[in-house]
């Protein structure tokens, strides 16, 4: 194959580059692309999952402890390396860009269980899921109905749950429940975390499931669950350890921590679309009708050009607002304009690319229908795009309370 004249990875922009994260970056290069990119290959066209070793290996590499402290065995890092570390992966397959941020589910656990459980979870080796959407509460979270009731030395979890993706593999389920009965004037009152540990590969006491028939994202299984009397004791329950008192706290501390996982999301997004970008500038060059490669047709060259700045003005945001979270400015609109922004274009992007790649293309045989499908996924999960837009929007212009 002839070389590109420019080489479309990244590098990274001058006031944010250090040796360090220059060669961060260029390990979770070499990692993602001779060891994750064969098996999505391999593997994603027969819905399988991550398989064990793989999951080992990033272990060994930290990538499940980037944002953990090193005095737990985490790499000690920030958001920005966060961000470049999940592009790198996500090129090759988005379910393993995902896996990274289950350990993370660890950060809210008790003092006593984060310092028993985060060495674990640094190596990967200890992983959460989340249980927030219900049937009738997706982008509305504040409309969730499942229960938690007190009982003697604890709480009893009844409901049901959708979405809940890598449930079976998980050591811990993060169920998003409310203590209080459901009052439409006060929606956000009594919404709690609560941590239900559980061995992995079996669902706990009190907790059914099956899995998702999903069109993508086939690295990691999504359950529907069904509590059922789940029991969690009380030093289970998020925030109990500052007897947060307030009535919304649990809601607050969850809307808080929302803009980490949006830059991830983005910087997911943006490997994908990096992805398609590479695979359509090796095609457009290789594949040839009318007696020239398809590349030299100006409508594929300005497609190129136009994929290839996309990417770019949406990853320079993101590195803007992985730079600011590390600085500790809270980031809640900028999170939610690169979420939005990135997902919608990743999925545009690998769609110019499924059609430069033309029949082949719209076979499993290459991956970028993959990048296609996942890239669809990134603009529902983790909040819509009109959740982004409505994010964004209420903080320009506030809506008029309701007469
Ligand atoms: C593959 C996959 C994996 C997932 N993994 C998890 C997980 O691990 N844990 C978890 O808890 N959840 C998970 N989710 C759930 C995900 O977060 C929700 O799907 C998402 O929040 C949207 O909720 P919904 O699907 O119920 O759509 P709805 O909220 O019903 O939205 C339907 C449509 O209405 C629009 N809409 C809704 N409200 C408004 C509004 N106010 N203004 C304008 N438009 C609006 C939406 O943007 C969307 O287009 C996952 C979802 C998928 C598909």
């Amino acid at each position: 194959m002839p070389a590109a004249l420019a080489d479309p990875r990244p590098a990274i922009p001058a006031p944010y580059r250090t040796d360090e994260r220059t060669a961060i970056q260029q390990m979770a290069r070499d990692f993602a692309m001779s060891r994750v990119l064969p098996i999505a290959n391999r593997l994603d066209p027969e819905h399988g999952i991550i398989p064990d070793e793989l999951r080992a290996e990033m272990g060994e590499l930290g990538f499940f402890g980037i944002l953990m402290p090193e005095r737990y065995g985490g790499l000690g890092l920030g958001v920005f390396e966060y961000a470049l570390i999940t592009e790198e992966l996500s090129r090759a397959w988005m379910s393993v860009a995902s896996i990274i941020a289950r350990s993370g589910i660890v950060f809210a656990l008790d003092s006593a269980q984060r310092e028993k459980y985060m060495p674990l979870a640094a190596r990967g080796q200890w992983l959460g899921c989340l249980a927030m959407s219900e049937p009738g509460a997706g982008s509305d979270i504040a409309s969730i109905r499942t229960r938690a009731d007190k009982a003697d030395g604890g709480w009893l979890l009844n409901g049901q749950k959708m979405w809940c993706t890598f449930a079976d593999q998980a050591d811990c389920i993060m169920v998003v429940a409310r203590n209080k009965p459901y009052n439409p004037d006060k929606r956000h009152s009594g919404i709690r975390q609560f941590a239900v540990h559980k061995a992995p590969g079996e669902f706990p006491e009190g907790v059914s499931g099956n899995p998702i028939r999903k069109i993508g994202y086939h690295g990691r299984r999504t359950y529907e669950l069904s509590f059922d009397d789940c029991f969690v004791p009380d030093d289970c329950l998020v925030g109990h350890e500052v007897s947060e008192t307030a009535d919304d706290a649990g809601f607050k501390r969850a809307a808080a921590g929302m803009t980490t996982p949006r830059i991830h999301t983005a910087a997911r997004s943006i490997g994908l679309a990096r992805g398609a970008l590479e695979d359509s500038i090796g095609y457009a060059q290789e594949r040839e009708q009318f007696g020239r490669p398809i590349g030299d047709f100006q409508v594929t060259r300005f497609k190129i050009a136009r994929m290839a700045s996309e990417i770019e003005a949406c990853r320079a945001l993101m590195y803007q607002v992985a730079a600011n979270a590390d600085a500790g400015e809270r980031s809640d609109m900028a999170g939610a304009m690169v979420k939005y922004l990135a997902s919608e274009m990743s999925e545009r992007v690998a769609s110019e690319a499924l059609q430069i790649h033309g029949g082949a293309g719209y076979t499993t045989d290459l991956p970028i229908e993959r990048y296609w499908r996942d890239a669809r996924l990134t603009k529902i999960f983790e909040g819509t795009s009109e959740i982004m837009q409505r994010i964004v929007s209420d903080h320009l212009l506030p809506p008029t309370p309701l007469r």
